[in-house]
């Protein structure tokens, strides 16, 4: 063996990104493998989390970024509790997998703003600003749309929203959200938003497929991705490995609410842009509509799993929760209580809070979607691809089937 072969060069910047996203402890480790012992989610053949505890204290950024079972940990903190020296190897495996989206992220300033405490003002900034440089253009857009149009058409109706929408002219009369912020200027905005978060988010993911095939190399890989993602996804969408935790069960039912939830609310909006679109109708929709119904189902679903998901972290104390598990549980509470309010304050007619209760909850929506990649929710679709590569390499066929 040659002495290139010993050389180990440790990556400090990376190691100090884990221990900042919540894997302090990490160096406490004396590879006893205890750990390995009691996870009930990892594979037989070559288990974790003990040899990743030993590649992060020796700062493997490589090893660690391209290692599929770092996501294939559920956090349940089976092992931490278990732990004989406190280094809290579930929390140093959630440090690692934040370290490595902030190292996946496009652009790459994106990753860090989002894993900077110091710099959350200018991230919640952005939103804000993004959305009220839209409101001070609904003049200019209005004034280069078409005013040809039949007023009481459905194109003529949508842009004249244009006209009267914006903070100081909403006229007297019921709460209308598109006297605020119109119709067209949502789908603008938020549209250009998510395409923003989606293309990001993918060339993360791209990043990360190609790190573990590297590192994996071609031979061993059996298959193709789609039928093995297809193959994972009653897993993913049954939560079933959360379900395999002693430690922290109640998590699972606070990922449930949140998960669920968030497919409801995506379904609702779906449903409504298809009915505008192709039907021209218009929201609000009446009180006892089924969409009506998996809307408020799904905000519920969303603040019971964040309430669900904040009660743990507060009252769990042999973990440690970090600045990404904080933001997460703000933005699903805000999105969820933000969301019903908007309906609520309607229905109340309160007028003095019913258009700044909408403009936060907007911009929670903004934040969503603009940061999807490079925040927590980035997990399920990072963690998803592992899953993916993990079943194409034969190694996460075991625990899979077992659970299933
Ligand atoms: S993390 Fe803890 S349980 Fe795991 S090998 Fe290290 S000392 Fe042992
Ligand atoms: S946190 Fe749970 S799933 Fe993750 S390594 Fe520890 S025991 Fe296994």
């Amino acid at each position: 063996m040659s002495e290139q072969e010993f050389f180990v060069e440790p990556d400090l910047n990376f190691i100090k990104d884990v221990q900042r996203a919540g894997g302090g402890d990490l160096k406490k480790c004396f590879q006893c493998a205890t750990c390995s012992v009691v996870c009930n989610v990892t594979p037989d053949d070559s288990p974790f989390p003990r040899k990743e505890m030993i590649w992060a204290q020796w700062g493997q950024k490589e090893k660690l970024m391209s290692d599929p079972d770092v996501w294939l940990c559920h956090q349940c903190n089976d092992c931490t509790a278990n732990c004989p020296r406190g280094a809290k190897p579930g929390d140093v495996f959630a440090g690692i997998r934040s370290a490595s989206i902030k190292a996946f992220a496009f652009p790459k300033f994106m990753g860090t703003l989002l894993s900077s405490p110091g710099m959350a003002i200018f991230a919640w900034a952005i939103p804000i600003v993004i959305l009220l440089i839209m409101i001070s253009l609904f003049p200019t857009i209005y004034s280069i749309l078409p005013h040809n149009l039949d007023p009481h058409s459905f194109f003529g109706e949508l842009v004249n929203e244009f006209k009267v929408a914006g903070w100081g002219n909403m006229p007297a009369g019921p709460i209308k959200w598109t006297n605020f912020y119109p119709e067209l200027g949502i789908d603008m905005t938020f549209i250009t938003l998510l395409t923003l978060g989606i293309i990001s988010l993918a060339v993360g993911l791209y990043r990360f497929w190609n790190t573990m095939k590297e590192n994996h190399g071609e031979m061993g890989l059996m298959g193709a991705p789609v039928p093995n993602l297809l193959a994972a996804v009653p897993t993913i969408f049954a939560h079933k490995k959360f379900m395999e935790c002693d430690e922290s069960k109640n998590r699972y039912y606070g990922h449930l609410g949140v998960f669920y939830g968030f497919v409801g609310a995506f379904v609702t909006t779906a449903f409504v842009a298809s009915q505008f679109w192709l039907l021209g109708m218009k929201t609000p929709y009446g009180q006892i509509s089924h969409v009506k119904f998996l809307g408020n189902l799904s905000a519920a679903a969303i603040i019971i799993g964040g309430l669900v998901l904040l009660v743990q972290r507060a009252t769990y104390k042999k973990s440690v929760s970090s600045y990404f598990d904080w933001t997460l549980i703000v933005l699903v509470l805000g999105l969820g209580v933000t969301g019903l309010g908007t309906e609520l304050v309607r229905l109340a007619d309160l007028k003095s809070i019913a258009y700044p209760t909408y403009f936060i909850h907007l911009t929670f929506v903004a934040y969503l979607f603009l940061y999807l990649p490079f925040s927590k929710m980035a997990h399920l679709a990072y963690r998803s691809v592992a899953m993916t590569f993990a079943r194409q390499a034969q190694r996460d066929l075991v625990s899979a089937e077992e659970i299933a």
